[in-house]
């Protein structure tokens, strides 16, 4: 018999959303229930963020081992056993989920396998392979995420690849073309080319990573055609053709068709969110007509005891900031006065070199009318940077003209991915540029750069003139 199993809080999804969530909820008392169609971790864990960043950090090792020869070191036979490298990978992934798991079970969260679907407000089934049960709450939080949005023209095949399979390929490709040159897409189109892979990037607009400043992409857009990258822009990507082992894709460039062969193609144009066949409408919530969740500042839904967060709701679909609402909606839950702030969610991207970006940049506090000063520092006048051997890249801080207040950052370079935390720390706490250029860094480090592009923003900077 199915008779409903009572429960405070049920949270759908246990992608870095759902599982913090969940925890939280825990920690704030809640009897507390997880719902999990796939992996415990979501995306993020097991086919993003995590693996992604084991593969870009394989390649890494590769290229410095066999292009270090101007500081005088010179490797020979330098190979790459790619299935060790895919099968260290998972040992990775398989890790944090299973610390995922104990930090569930470690809080007291029931977790359950299975396909979650709204009958009402109160109410969900859930249904795996063999069975179904019904769980009545009082309050859920949806954290069901996103997937890769296939195009018509290039459906997915074992050639045409989403960042899944991207991830999953058993050797080094000779070539692949990667269609979209968003974060993604340059993660992992740069971690092939770092293994050796001829890599074609066909971008629909002006610039790769549109997000960040020009001066950020060009960066990045050096060191991929230094790979032996191609990257073409304004290139509208038109179909594929698959052979036994290999595909030829067709562009359209300038009102020109072209075509470039390759092992496989890469897809990845961006996300859609997994809010289309779970019952919301069951439910009255209310979705945008790209299918996004609306919310207010606590991730409360439409329906007052539902709640929403992650690649769902609007705002960039980073697993920082799934977390980051995680703990918002779990404390809203317990009637805490909890509301979200975006401005000091972090975004990077982990390209050579690194892009990180947090807060204003000096063109968007420009278009709000806020006056600010924007003073860059480059990498290569620092100490820490020479000896890396790594000094591409600039640190840029936005501050308020009238009262120095930091604002906001961006930072082109190795570790920018680290070195942004403090950044958002400033703006999180409201420092003046003065304050970060009190602030003692060791000597020498690339820390130092983010005191001395705040000693440029107050007019005295030490190492530069
Ligand atoms: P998800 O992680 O997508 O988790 C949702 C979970 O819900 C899934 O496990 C799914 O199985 C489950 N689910 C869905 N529907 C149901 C249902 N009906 N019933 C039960 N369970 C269900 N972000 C970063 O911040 N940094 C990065 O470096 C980064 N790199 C990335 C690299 C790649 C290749 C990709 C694809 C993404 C990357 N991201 C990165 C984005 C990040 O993975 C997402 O923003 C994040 O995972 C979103 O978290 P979420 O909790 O909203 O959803």
């Amino acid at each position: 018999g199915d008779f409903p199993i009572e429960t405070d809080t049920i949270v759908i999804g246990a992608g870095p959303g759902g599982y913090v969530a969940a925890i939280r909820a825990a920690q704030l008392g809640q009897k507390v229930t997880i719902v999990e169609r796939g992996t415990l971790g979501g995306v993020c864990l097991n086919v993003g963020c995590i693996p992604s960043k084991a593969l870009i950090a394989a390649g890494h090792r590769y290229e410095s081992a066999t292009h270090s020869s101007d500081i005088g070191i010179n490797a020979e036979n330098v190979t790459v056993d790619f299935s060790k490298v895919q099968e260290w990978k998972a040992g990775v992934v398989k890790k944090l989920t299973g610390g995922v798991e104990g930090l569930l079970k470690g809080n007291k969260v029931n977790i359950v396998r299975g396909e979650a679907y709204f009958v009402d407000a109160n109410t969900l089934r859930v249904m795996d392979e063999n069975s179904a049960q019904t769980y009545t709450f009082n309050n859920a939080i949806i954290a069901t995420g996103s997937r890769p949005i296939e195009l018509p023209a290039f459906k997915y095949s074992k050639r045409v690849l989403d960042s899944t399979g991207a991830l999953a390929l058993k050797e080094i490709p000779e070539s692949i073309v990667v269609i979209g040159g968003g974060y993604i897409g340059t993660e992992l189109g740069g971690a092939y080319a770092s293994f050796g892979t001829k890599v074609t990037i066909l971008e629909g607009a002006d610039e790769i990573l549109n997000g960040f400043e020009k001066q950020m992409s060009s960066l990045v857009k050096r060191n991929l055609k230094k790979k032996g990258a191609e990257i073409v822009t304004k290139a509208l990507a038109k179909g594929v053709q698959e052979s036994g082992d290999s595909v030829k894709v067709t562009y359209e460039v300038k009102g020109e068709e072209k075509t470039v062969e390759a092992d496989y193609v890469f897809v990845m144009v961006g996300r859609r969110p997994n809010t289309d066949e779970l019952g919301l409408e069951q439910v009255g919530i209310e979705l945008t007509d790209r299918g996004i969740v609306k919310v207010d500042k606590q991730c409360r839904t439409n329906i007052g005891n539902i709640y929403a967060i992650g690649d769902i709701v609007p705002g960039p679909p980073l697993a920082h900031k799934a977390s980051y609402e995680g703990k918002i909606a779990a404390e809203a839950i317990a009637g805490h006065p909890a509301e979200i702030d975006y401005l000091a969610i972090p975004a990077v991207v982990f390209s050579d070199p690194e892009l990180a970006s947090v807060g204003y940049t000096e063109a968007q506090a420009k278009e709000e009318g806020i006056e600010v000063i924007a003073a860059k520092f480059p990498f290569a006048a620092n100490g820490r940077a020479l000896a890396l051997n790594q000094t591409d890249g600039f640190m840029k801080l936005v501050t308020r003209k009238e009262d120095g207040l930091v604002i906001g950052a961006q930072i082109a370079g190795p570790s920018a991915s680290d070195m942004i935390a403090e950044l958002g720390l400033a703006i999180e706490t409201g420092m003046t540029a003065e304050d970060l250029a009190m602030t003692i860094h060791a000597h020498p480090t690339l820390g130092e750069i983010t005191m001395e592009a705040a000693e440029v923003a107050i007019g005295s900077p030490i190492h530069i003139v």
